[in-house]
């Protein structure tokens, strides 16, 4: 079954157009994994269960699911053997399809996920000494084409559901072997909205997808310990803070509206004052929570002394709490950039440092199996920047963004 490619309009104050698919499982189960606890019970009790069970049975389920990772209503001890069949006629709970696992010389993990309909998307564990990361995809491909992200020249989009955005973080764990559920010891303590997409795109499956993630009883991590990462999708930006609750980090990129128009098209529509203003008002945000500011570093382009300067005048006029993440570009074949000297690098983060702002340079990892940032692509995808920018003048694509 293909997915529908047609492309729509996001609810909202915003236009960028969407193909969104609306496909059900071929197989006309409902998926258990990504509802809330409440939608459970309505479910089985949709299909038949009287109250008092459906609210009991919902109960153990959850767990089963969250706590222990059970994927399989056989294994549920406490449900009775002759309800199994019934469930197992109805419900699933599933995990995206692996396509392909790859583990680097450095110790980061990928995998090459597919989704019940058929579209490719990735995730990647990056381990380090004290937490482990994971980098968590949103869409299958992106709509917003940023002009150093391989993510953004892939055509399909649709987001990805709730099960498939709690489903990456329970084949992390399962891969890890992390059930049951507990809190000390655990490889996998953080969670960075930075796969492919761009999750304020798809607010709703991610919220409800980070809800059960940040819920205590279910996946139970700390909304301290989840960041989102947008590239500026302003009207979005509050009810993140004030819906969701996680840490935010901004893709910046450039501090002055021609460059940044030219590498975040996004920027034409959401400039970066009005951004600025978006992070100085963000929910939560303080000097012990900061938010997060990207900065790919690319040579000639946004990397100067002056630009620098200009990126501290900005944070400090907007009296930011912030932190920047000076990113080296990860180049891949077909992209038009280079990345800055190691030179270059050091003397921006001094610059910044210097005024008092946090500015490491993120280490590359993963190279060695395209992991790293930006870089989350599948081959079957592979396009030049050229057709791409050629198909999307051509469907007036240019002029939403
Ligand atoms: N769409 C969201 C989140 C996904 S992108 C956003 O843009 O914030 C996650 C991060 O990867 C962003 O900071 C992005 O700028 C960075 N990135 C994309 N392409 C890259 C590349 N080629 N090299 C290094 N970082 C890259
Ligand atoms: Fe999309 Fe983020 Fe890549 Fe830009 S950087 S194209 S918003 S995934």
């Amino acid at each position: 079954m293909s997915a529908d490619t047609k492309l729509m309009p996001i609810p909202g104050p915003d236009t960028v157009p969407v193909p969104r698919a609306v496909v059900p499982r071929a197989d006309g189960k409902v998926e258990l994994v990504g509802l809330p606890k409440d939608d459970i019970r309505r479910v089985l009790e949709e299909a038949g269960l009287d109250a008092r069970q459906a609210k009991l049975r919902a109960k153990q389920i959850w767990h089963w699911i969250y706590n222990r990772g059970v994927s399989d209503f056989e294994a549920m001890t406490d449900i009775a053997k002759a309800q199994k069949p019934w469930l197992n006629e109805r419900f699933t709970i599933t995990r995206p399809d692996v396509v392909e696992a790859q583990v680097s010389v450095d110790g980061t993990r990928k995998w090459l996920l597919k989704t019940h309909d058929g579209h490719d998307f990735e995730m990647v564990f990056i381990p380090d000494a004290d937490r482990g990361t994971l980098c968590v995809s949103s869409q299958v491909g992106c709509t917003l084409n940023c002009r150093f992200c391989h993510t953004g020249t892939m055509k399909l989009v649709r987001n990805l559901e709730p099960a498939e955005i709690v489903g990456q973080v329970m084949l992390a764990r399962d891969a890890l072997g992390e059930w049951p559920s507990s809190p000390d010891g655990r490889m996998l303590t953080n969670i960075v909205m930075m796969g492919m997409g761009e999750p304020l795109y798809n607010f709703d499956n991610v919220k409800q997808a980070l809800k059960i993630v940040m819920d205590g009883d279910g996946l139970g991590l700390s909304k301290r310990r989840i960041t989102l990462s947008t590239s500026g999708v302003v009207p979005m930006m509050e009810r993140c803070g004030d819906e969701i609750g996680v840490n935010l980090a901004v893709s910046l990129h450039a501090v002055t509206k021609e460059v940044r128009d030219e590498i975040v098209p996004l920027n034409k529509k959401y400039g970066i004052e009005q951004l600025l203003e978006a992070c100085a008002a963000y929910p939560g945000a303080n000097n012990a929570r900061r938010i997060t500011f990207e900065y790919i570093m690319l040579k000639d382009k946004n990397d100067s002394d002056d630009d620098a300067r200009e990126l501290v005048r900005l944070l400090k006029h907007y009296e930011l709490p912030a932190k920047v993440n000076l990113i080296p570009f990860n180049p891949w074949e077909g992209s038009e950039y280079q990345t800055s000297t190691p030179e270059r690098i050091r003397s921006f983060s001094n610059i910044v440092f210097e005024a008092g702002i946090s500015a490491p340079v993120r280490t590359p990892r993963g190279r060695d199996i395209d992991a790293a940032c930006g870089q989350l692509k599948t081959a079957a995808e592979k396009r030049k920047r050229a057709d791409l920018d050629r198909e999307a003048a051509a469907q007036g694509l240019n002029d939403a963004a």
